[in-house]
C-alpha cells in the first residue's frame, strides 16, 4: 500500500472530526510562530549588548532590557503551554475518537462475514487478533504523531527556514540544502528496516500461536512428557527473533550515526559563514545565535523524520491485512430478499455438491427430502458429511453445486437473518457466555421477561435445579455442569422457538447419566417441529421417523429403523457395531440377574 492509498482510507474516519482537526492545525501554526521567539530574544540582546560595547556606552544603561526580554519571554512561555496544551488534547481527542471508531468499525464488519472467513487458517482467532490489534495500535500511533509530534515540529521548521531566508539567502540555501539529504538518508534507513519489520510480524503471530495452542494442549504435553520439545520449539522462534532484533538496531544506530554527523556539519557550516558575514560586517553579531537557534529548530524535527518514516511504514505494513479484513467486500454473507410469512419446515437437497474453501470434497451429490414437523437422523462414520449438510441448511455455506429448497423456495433466495430466526441449533458443546443464567437463556429472546424465561427452563426441565441454586437464576451459567449447560440451551432454544431445528451430536460430550437425563428436554423440543439429528446414540437415532445414511459425502441408504435394519447394508453395519460396543448380551445378563 502506498502513502497516498493509505491516507485516503484512512479519511473517511479522519472525517467526522474535521473541526478537531482545524482546531489542532490552527493551535499548531500559531505555536510555530511562538517556538522562533527565543531566537528573535537572542539576537536582539546580543545586538543590543554588543551595540553599547560599540558605542563605548556603560553597559549598566543596557539594564532595561532585562525587562523587557523577561516579559516577552514569560508571555512567550505562558502562551506557548496553552497553546501546547491545546494542540495535545486535542491531538489526543482525537486519536481516541478515532481508534474507538477503527475498533468499532472491524468489530461489526466481521461480524458481518460468512462461515469460511472464519474457518480459514489466516483467521484463526490468535492470528486474527494480533492483525487487528496491531492495526489499529498503528493507526492510531500514526495519527497520534502527526497530529502531536511530527505536524508542530515540521511547522517549526518551515517558519525557522522562513525566518533564517529573511535573514539572509545564502544561511538559508545551506539550511535547505541539508533537508533533501537528510529525507535521502532517512528513507534509505526506513526501506532497510523495513524488512525486519515484515519479518517482525510474522514472528510475533507465530509466538503468539504458538504460546495459545502451547496452553490449549498442555495435558498432552505434558503426558507425552514433550515439554522439552515443545520448549525447542519456541526457542528457535525466540533465536530468530533475537537476530532480527539485533539487525534492526545495527542498521538503526548506523543511520543515526550519519544522520548525526550530518546535522553537525550543517551546523558547522552555519557557524562559518554566518562567522564570515559578521566579520565582513554584513551582519550584527547577534546573527550568529540567531541562525543557531534557528536551524537548531529546521534539524529538530529532521531527527524524528526515520521515527515518522518508520511509523509511516508501521502503519503501510500493519494496516495492509487490517483494511484487507476491513474491506473483504467478498467475505460479507450473502443474503437473498425472500422473507417467509410462515415457515413450514420442508427441507429439500437437490443434486448438492460441496467442497469448503480449503478445497476438502464433502458433499458429493446429496439429494434428500425432510419432511415438516417429524425428525431425521443423519447417520454415518465421522468425517461422512454429516455436520456439513446441518452447514449448509442453515446458510452457513453456499453450495458449490445444487439447489436446497425451504418449503419450495431456494435457500440462497431467503433473508438470511430472518431464515435463521427461524432456525435453532444445538451443539455438541453450546456456547454459555459469561453471565447469569437468566441473562444466557434470555439470548434466545432479549425481549423475554423473567416469567418466560422461567417458563423456557421448565420446558427444558432444568427450572427445578437452578432454584435449588443458592443464587437461583443469578447463578453463573459457566459453573454449571455439561449436562445443565446442555439443557440452558435448549431452554433458550424454547424461547427462540424456531420451526426448524439441527442437533449436532447434542449429547456426545455428556456422560450416559446427564444424557439421560437431557433426554426429557430435547424430546420436548423435539416436538411439532422440523428435526434433523446428528448422533452416535442408539437410543436418538432409533427414535427418528427418519433415517439417512451417509458415507464418504453421498446419501447411500434412507428408511426407517426397522427397514434399513432389513436390508442388511451400511445402516445395518453401523447399527451393529454400535450396539456391540454397548455388550448388550453382558449388560442384559445383569440387569437380568
Ligand atoms: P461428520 O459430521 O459426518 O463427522 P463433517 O461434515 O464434519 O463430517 O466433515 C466432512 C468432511 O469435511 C471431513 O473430511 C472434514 O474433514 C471436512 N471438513 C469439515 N469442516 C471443515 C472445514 N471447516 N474446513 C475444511 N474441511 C472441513
Amino acid at each position: 500500500m502506498t502513502l497516498l492509498e493509505l491516507l485516503k482510507k484512512i479519511r473517511p474516519f479522519v472525517k467526522p472530526y474535521r473541526k478537531l482537526v482545524v482546531a489542532t492545525l490552527v493551535l499548531t501554526a500559531i505555536g510555530s510562530f511562538a517556538v522562533q521567539i527565543n531566537a528573535l530574544i537572542l539576537r536582539y540582546t546580543v545586538n543590543t549588548i554588543s551595540e553599547l560595547m560599540v558605542t563605548n556606552q556603560p553597559l549598566q544603561s543596557g539594564f532595561h532590557l532585562l525587562t523587557t526580554i523577561s516579559i516577552i519571554l514569560l508571555a512567550k512561555e505562558v502562551i506557548y503551554t496553552l497553546i501546547q496544551f491545546g494542540q495535545k488534547f486535542y491531538g489526543e481527542k482525537l486519536r481516541i475518537y478515532i481508534s474507538r471508531d477503527f475498533s468499532q468499525a472491524i468489530v461489526d464488519r466481521i461480524l458481518s462475514y460468512r462461515m469460511a472467513f472464519y474457518t480459514s487458517t489466516d483467521n484463526e482467532s490468535g492470528k486474527l487478533q494480533t492483525r487487528i490489534d496491531m492495526g489499529i495500535s498503528s493507526l492510531t500511533r500514526l495519527v497520534q504523531n502527526f497530529f502531536i509530534d511530527i505536524m508542530p515540529l515540521f511547522a517549526n521548521a518551515i517558519v525557522a527556514l522562513i525566518f533564517i531566508f529573511l535573514a539572509n539567502v545564502y544561511v538559508g540555501l545551506v539550511s535547505l540544502a541539508i533537508v533533501p539529504i537528510y529525507f535521502y538518508v532517512s528513507q534509505l534507513q526506513a526501506n532497510k528496516l523495513s524488512g525486519f519489520r515484515r519479518k517482525m510480524r510474522t514472528f510475533r503471530e507465530t509466538k503468539n500461536n504458538g504460546i495459545i495452542s502451547l496452553i490449549d494442549s498442555i495435558t498432552v504435553i505434558k503426558s507425552f512428557v514433550r515439554e522439552p520439545l515443545e520448549a525447542k520449539k519456541h526457542l528457535e522462534i525466540q533465536f530468530d527473533m533475537t537476530e532480527n532484533q539485533l539487525q534492526t538496531r545495527r542498521t538503526s544506530f548506523l543511520f543515526e550515526g550519519i544522520k548525526s554527523f550530518l546535522e553537525q556539519f550543517g551546523l558547522v557550516l552555519i557557524i562559518i559563514l554566518t562567522a564570515y558575514f559578521v566579520l565582513n560586517g554584513q551582519m550584527t553579531i547577534g546573527a550568529i545565535m540567531f541562525h543557531v537557534l534557528l536551524f537548531n529548530n529546521v534539524t529538530a524535527p529532521m531527527r524524528q523524520l526515520h521515527r515518522i518514516y518508520d511509523e509511516i511504514n508501521d502503519a503501510m505494513i500493519y494496516s495492509e491485512s487490517f483494511f484487507d479484513i476491513l474491506e473483504s467486500e467478498h467475505e460479507i454473507e450473502v443474503s437473498g430478499t425472500y422473507i417467509p410469512e410462515k415457515i413450514i419446515g420442508r427441507l429439500e437437497m437437490r443434486g448438492v455438491w460441496f467442497s469448503y474453501p480449503n478445497g476438502t470434497e464433502a458433499l458429493r451429490d446429496v439429494s434428500m427430502i425432510i419432511e415438516p414437523n417429524d425428525t431425521t437422523a443423519l447417520v454415518g462414520l465421522s468425517g461422512a458429511g454429516k455436520s456439513t449438510i446441518i452447514n449448509l441448511l442453515d446458510k452457513f455455506y453456499a453450495p458449490t453445486r445444487g439447489q436446497i429448497f425451504l418449503d419450495g423456495i431456494d435457500l440462497a433466495d431467503y433473508n438470511t437473518t430472518e431464515l435463521r430466526k427461524n432456525i435453532g441449533l444445538v451443539l455438541q458443546k453450546n456456547h454459555i457466555f459469561k453471565g447469569t443464567i437468566g441473562e444466557n437463556i434470555q439470548y434466545g429472546n432479549p425481549l423475554a421477561s423473567q416469567a418466560e424465561i422461567e417458563k423456557a427452563a421448565k420446558q427444558a426441565y432444568i427450572h427445578d435445579q437452578i432454584v435449588e441454586l443458592p443464587m437461583g437464576y443469578d447463578s453463573e451459567a459457566r459453573l454449571l455442569s455439561g449436562g445443565q449447560q446442555q439443557r440452558i440451551a435448549i431452554a433458550r432454544l424454547f424461547l427462540k422457538d424456531p420451526a426448524i431445528i439441527f442437533l449436532d451430536e447434542p449429547t456426545a460430550s455428556l456422560d450416559a447419566i446427564a444424557t439421560e437425563q437431557i433426554k426429557q428436554s430435547l424430546d420436548a423440543i423435539k416436538k411439532d417441529r422440523t428435526v434433523i439429528i446428528v448422533s452416535h446414540s442408539i437410543s436418538q437415532i432409533i427414535d427418528s421417523s427418519h433415517i439417512v445414511v451417509m458415507e464418504k459425502g453421498r446419501v447411500v441408504e434412507r428408511g426407517t429403523h426397522d427397514s434399513l435394519y432389513d436390508e442388511k447394508g451400511t445402516y445395518y453395519d453401523i447399527f451393529t457395531a454400535m450396539a456391540n460396543s454397548l455388550n448388550i448380551e453382558k449388560i442384559t445378563q445383569s440387569m437380568n440377574s
